[in-house]
């Protein structure tokens, strides 16, 4: 129960218009400390606590995946470039795309798709450290920021993904779908002037030369 009490205002507290001193507050009680102040009242009962969390998942994760979305994981990329760039402590991101995807769509149907992808996150989050954040960033495609992670840290981590995913095929109704992932790492460390742009668009470049070395491969 919560309660409110009016410790002897001159202009008086009111409540759902009636003058009170002391009473009970019930969910949407209008409250008013003066004409122009009025709050309204609401106890944060089970219905609407999960609205508020499903608001809060659909606007920072991805429906698929269930792993961050790309408008969270660019929000929490410029906290993280910042303080990596304040503390002087390298920061590392991986972009991973799946290989022949589309492939995946065509030959085994769009559900299997969907259920490689999220396979895939999971085997990817997996793969990382609970301090490292992992993202879709667009279709196939997964981005990890690697806190404090130079580029050995990170090309160690980004082969135990592309291993973990290597290492069994997915199976969806039956059937085995063999999947491999290509990644670009990209590094910012000490005192390099890069922004958080770059370093995606650096590991972007990464993955393009993974992709045209043949796959199944990390580049940094
Ligand atoms: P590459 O090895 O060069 O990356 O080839 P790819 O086939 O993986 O790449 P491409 O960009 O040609 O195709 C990506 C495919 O990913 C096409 C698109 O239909 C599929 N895709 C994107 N988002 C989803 C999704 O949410 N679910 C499913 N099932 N497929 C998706
Ligand atoms: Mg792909
Ligand atoms: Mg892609």
């Amino acid at each position: 129960q919560v309660i409110i009490e009016d410790m002897g205002s001159t202009n008086g507290t009111f409540v759902n218009g009636e003058r009170i001193s002391r009473c009970p507050l019930r969910n949407n009680d209008r409250i008013h400390l003066t004409s122009d102040t009025l709050f309204k009242f609401a106890l944060g009962d089970e219905a609407e606590r999960m609205y508020a969390e499903e608001m809060h998942q659909m606007a920072n994760y991805d429906a698929i995946t269930g792993v961050l979305n790309k408008h969270a994981l660019l929000k929490r990329l410029q906290e993280e470039f910042s303080y990596a760039k304040r503390a002087k402590l390298p920061l590392s991101v991986l972009m991973i795309d799946i290989d022949f995807f589309k492939k995946v769509n065509d030959e085994y149907g769009h559900m299997a798709g969907d259920y490689v992808l999220s396979g895939v996150a999971q085997r990817i989050q997996k793969a990382i450290r609970d301090e490292d954040i992992l993202a879709r960033y667009g279709g196939e495609e997964f981005l990890v920021i690697l806190r404090g992670s130079d580029k050995a840290g990170a090309v160690k981590l980004a082969e135990r993904v592309r291993k973990l995913v290597e290492a069994s095929p997915f199976r969806f109704e039956k059937k085995d779908i063999p999947v491999t992932v290509s990644v670009g790492a990209a590094v910012l460390e000490g005192k390099a002037a890069a922004s958080a742009e770059k370093l995606v668009e650096k590991a972007d470049q990464c993955l393009y030369r993974s992709k045209k070395d043949g796959r199944n491969r990390v580049t940094a």
